[in-house]
């Protein structure tokens, strides 16, 4: 099995937000924002809608926590937009002083038919690295799974390949909960002379039914065992995040074993989840 540290510098930590829609929301997020800096992450990142619906949501509490003096990462999704746009958006945090982003294709938005000047996420790359130079460091997606559109695995990672050529300096996985699958993606990528790190993705267990839900649309498997006993757990919450918090804290104890480059917690604005299991973990 290659070694996963590659081009590592140890474990990084990473949170990931979306942008709230409502003043409590905001206010949440600051809480959990303040217990998670704790931890001293190398990053916070937040999404960012396909076709610009929540732009400027996200721009928003992009401006309010590089105001705190934390490295944060905006998300960027190229479909539906126009060069002029992201141009703007580029300029804008650099304004700012932002240093990272996550680029993303993204999906059009039901109802919404102009994909914009934008095909794939490796335009977008190519795109910032034209109007912006080296200023920002890239990550992109990347799917141990398959993407859910990938005709074949193969196809997949060549077009994953398409994005670190275009200048992607790291990744992020989609959530996965087979630790195999990440191994075998990530050697599949350094047989091809990848060396950029590829950061696993973590979702932490609190919600079977979002759980599902999110997995349905985005090709993550959740194993036969793993949602059989989500399911039996019924009404019983506490029983449920703790049997979820057992389940993915093992995930990231194999991955960190393995030197992992870092772990990336998809939060859903929840401290306390990623929190629990990054303090579990022996690293
Ligand atoms: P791409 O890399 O462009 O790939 C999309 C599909 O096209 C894949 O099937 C790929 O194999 C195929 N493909 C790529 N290039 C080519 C080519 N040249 N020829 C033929 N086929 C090609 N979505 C949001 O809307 N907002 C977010 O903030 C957001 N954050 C995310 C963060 C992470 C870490 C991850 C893993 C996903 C995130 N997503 C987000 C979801 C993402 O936008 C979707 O998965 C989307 O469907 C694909 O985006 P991508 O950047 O991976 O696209």
């Amino acid at each position: 099995m290659t070694d996963m540290n590659d081009s590592s510098i140890g474990t990084h930590l990473s949170f990931e937000f979306f942008p709230p829609n409502t003043p409590e929301g905001v206010a949440k997020l600051r809480q959990s924002r303040k217990v998670l800096s704790e931890l001293q992450p190398e990053f916070f990142s937040v999404t960012y809608g396909a076709g610009g619906s929540t732009q400027e949501k996200t721009v928003g509490i992009i401006g309010e926590i590089a105001e705190e003096g934390l490295q944060v990462a905006p998300h960027l999704s190229c479909i539906g937009a126009t060069r002029t746009s992201i141009a703007e958006l580029l300029d804008h945090y650099r304004e700012k002083g932002v240093r990272r982003l996550v680029a993303l294709r993204g999906d059009l938005p039901s109802g919404m038919v102009d994909r914009g000047e934008f095909r794939y996420a490796s335009d977008l790359v190519a795109f910032i690295r034209k109007h912006s130079g080296d200023w920002f460091k890239i990550e992109v997606a990347a799917y141990p799974e398959m993407h859910p559109q990938a005709t074949s695995p193969g196809q997949d990672l060549d077009n994953f390949i398409r994005k670190v050529d275009a200048g992607a300096d790291s990744a992020i996985t989609q959530y996965f909960y087979n630790a195999s699958a990440y191994f075998d993606f990530v050697e599949r990528a350094r047989a091809r002379n990848v060396t950029i790190p590829i950061v696993p993705g973590i979702m932490p267990i609190t919600n079977f039914t979002q759980l599902a839900r999110f997995s349905d649309n985005c090709g993550a498997e959740i194993p036969r065992w793993i949602r059989l006993r989500l399911a039996a757990f019924h009404d019983d919450v506490d029983s449920l995040r703790a049997f979820g918090h057992e389940v993915v804290t093992a995930l990231c104890q194999t991955l960190v074993d393995k030197q992992v480059p870092g772990i990336h917690f998809y939060t859903l604005n929840q401290a306390g989840p990623s929190a629990a299991i990054w303090k579990a973990l022996r690293r």
